[in-house]
């Protein structure tokens, strides 16, 4: 099976009430570590590029890795641009063997987000084979990558705007803002309450809003973007083996699933991956200070994002045997 888009992907998730992972990658171990959990789980999955990850590794490797994961695997995976910064990038992408982009104009007045999201999908829904392309309005706070906005200028997406949005755009799915947030430490502490174990709660999701835009937009698949848990089992191996992470915080997994179950069909994670990978390798250098070959503690971070990926399809995403 070749690479595939996002269009049947997200229409089985849609009515089989879970989500697909979306999880970034710029190795090869955690291309592996994704596709063989996604494979253990027969679950069909997305492995997505940053703009980052295409100055780190460069997008010819990363195409590369993806579709020997896609032999290796015979999955049906799609590979995504994360964040398109302009047209530009979404067509050097589309033209470069991505299956599906994002553009990321969210930033941007309303008319523009239009005129920039309208041309990159005529672009892509005109290219042999179709691309797909996702969308965004609202904007989330934390930083990934070169995307950074401050605590206290994120805002929420408005649901009044979305049919019009979509409308007059044709993408193909769309980003919503109701509460997530990039990075590992999603939000301040003060905007948190501490359970028992002085562990930060932060505010509950939005759903509400996302309620309103899927009874606007009947059928239509929703994206959460800044969706790590930062599954505090990890920041705690990590700072037990000489890290420092205090007070990072995530999105509960319980209230993911519960979006899993509605109109969100993509749900992207990438700060999860990276504590794995760091907290593998972190523990194998304290427990071996004289290894020094890369197999052997990378090997334990890829051990960790394998079996964290696991962990999110089958309690978070719910596409176990989805494949
Ligand atoms: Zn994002």
């Amino acid at each position: 099976m070749p690479l595939v888009n996002t269009k049947e992907m997200f229409e089985k998730a849609y009515n089989g009430g879970y989500a697909i992972g979306a999880f970034n990658c710029n190795n090869m171990e955690i291309v592996q570590a994704i596709t063989e959990a996604a494979k253990e789980c027969n679950s069909p999955v997305i492995l997505q590029v940053s703009a980052g990850a295409r100055k780190y590794a460069k997008p010819v490797y990363l195409k590369k890795m993806v579709e020997a994961a896609v032999e290796d695997t015979g999955l049906p995976i799609v590979l995504h641009l994360d964040h398109g910064a302009d047209f530009e990038m979404c067509k050097d992408c589309i033209d470069g063997g991505f299956t599906s982009v994002m553009i990321d104009a969210s930033s941007k007045p309303f008319e523009e987000n239009i005129e920039i999201t309208r041309k990159v999908v005529e672009y892509a829904h005109a290219h042999k084979p179709y691309v797909t392309v996702e969308a965004e309005l609202g904007t989330l706070a934390g930083i990934e990558d070169d995307v950074k906005v401050e605590h206290g200028h994120e805002s929420y997406t408005k649901p009044e705007d979305v049919e019009e949005f979509v409308r007059r755009t044709g993408c193909d799915s769309l980003a919503i803002a109701i509460g997530t947030s990039h990075g590992a430490y999603k939000f301040k502490p003060e905007q948190c309450t501490r359970d028992e174990n002085g562990v930060l709660c932060p505010p509950p999701l939005r759903f509400d809003i996302l309620e309103e835009v899927s009874k606007r937009l009947p059928g239509f698949p929703i994206v959460l973007h800044g969706s790590s848990s930062v599954n505090q089992e990890y920041v705690k191996i990590i700072n037990e083996n000489g890290g420092d992470l205090k007070d990072a915080v995530g999105v509960p997994e319980k209230q993911l699933r519960q979006a899993a179950k509605l109109a969100v069909c993509k749900i992207n994670i990438d700060s999860d991956l990276r504590l794995a990978m760091t907290a593998g390798i972190r523990e194998h250098f304290n427990a071996h200070p004289e290894h020094f070959d890369p197999r052997q503690y990378v090997g334990d971070g890829r051990k960790y994002v394998k079996e964290l990926v696991k962990h999110k399809i089958t309690e978070v995403l719910g596409s176990v045997d989805k494949a």
